[in-house]
């Protein structure tokens, strides 16, 4: 069983602690904010009163934070109370350099590093069945792989130093580019009168199919339960793709990469978010779109 030291008691990082806690392990967390540390300790987590306090004898450390500048900060203040040889893991979603930067930082305190964000939302992180997308070094993986067990159903080792973030920022890209073409083609449909539940029916089983159509059908009583049919509550906020649409449009830049669509995707959830829209679920940009159509 590990120590583990646990940063970061929102929305994702509390039920994920939780799991590692019921699973038998030492956790201690930490969170900046009064309400979160409250919240875990009516939990039944044990909470410390800084950061450091929590790291102070941990074997691993867990990050659960919103952004890079927060990952990296927080990082700087833990790594020099962390033992010679323990493991950072990263699962907040944070742009590749920072990432990288992380990997660094750990790397000059002697501690062994991965970054690992995850897919799955609030929900897979309650039932521990999230996804891990996994950078660093052999060593490291095979050290957090028993944690990832816990916390998910699935842990996939992409490469070295941002590669798990570089995973993560590709398949959500993917994912909004393909939920607006999503939107597009039933909202199309309508307008030429043809039934959504029939073109369910064909693109669910032809080259158009997708997990935006075949899972998460952004169009109510059409395909299995997703957010459309409850009035849109996220599930995954138009916010959240903002942000990591965002992160892909930087990783795009400093890589040099092509991403037209992308790049377009970006400016269609900053203008959903931008009316008002960003705590709807990401597929809500079936009716934003429609928007649009009435004003164009
Ligand atoms: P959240 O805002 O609920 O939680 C973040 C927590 O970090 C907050 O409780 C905040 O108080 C705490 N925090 C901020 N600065 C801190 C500091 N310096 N020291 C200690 N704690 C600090 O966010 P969340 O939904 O739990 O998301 C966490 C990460 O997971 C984000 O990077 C997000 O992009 C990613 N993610 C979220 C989802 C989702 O569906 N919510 C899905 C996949 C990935």
């Amino acid at each position: 069983m590990s120590r583990i030291a646990f940063i970061g008691l929102g929305n994702m990082g509390a039920p994920m602690a939780q799991n590692l806690k019921n699973a038998g392990h030492d956790v201690a967390g930490f969170d900046a904010m009064d309400a979160a540390r409250q919240a875990a300790v009516a939990a039944g987590l044990s909470v410390a009163d800084n950061g450091t306090d929590a790291v102070n004898g941990a074997n691993v450390v867990v990050l659960m934070l919103p952004n890079g500048k927060i990952a990296t900060d927080v990082a700087r203040e833990v790594l020099p109370a962390m033992a010679k040889d323990s493991l950072l893991i990263d699962c907040s979603t944070i742009d590749v350099e920072s990432a990288r930067g992380l990997h660094a930082l750990a790397n000059e305190a002697g501690v062994l590093s991965l970054d690992a964000p995850v897919s799955g939302g609030v929900g897979g992180a309650a039932a521990g069945t999230l996804t891990f997308m996994v950078g660093g070094a052999d060593e490291a993986f095979e050290k957090g792989a028993p944690l990832f067990d816990v916390m998910g159903q699935k842990a996939v080792h992409c490469g070295g130093a941002g590669a798990g973030q570089a995973a993560k920022i590709c398949n959500n890209m993917l994912l909004g580019i393909s939920m607006i073409g999503t939107c597009e083609a039933f909202s199309m449909a309508k307008k030429l009168g043809l039934s959504q539940e029939k073109l369910f029916d064909v693109v669910s089983t032809a080259s158009g199919s997708c997990w935006s159509v075949n899972a998460y059908c952004p169009v109510p009583g059409v395909g299995p339960q997703s957010p459309a049919d409850n009035d849109y509550r996220a599930g995954f906020a138009a916010a959240l793709m903002l942000k990591d649409l965002g992160l892909s449009q930087q990783a795009a830049e400093t890589a040099n990469a092509a991403t037209p669509l992308g790049q377009h995707a970006t400016q269609i959830y900053s203008a959903m978010v931008d009316a008002g829209l960003g705590g709807t679920d990401f597929s809500g940009v079936m009716n934003f779109l429609e928007t649009f159509q009435k004003k164009g």
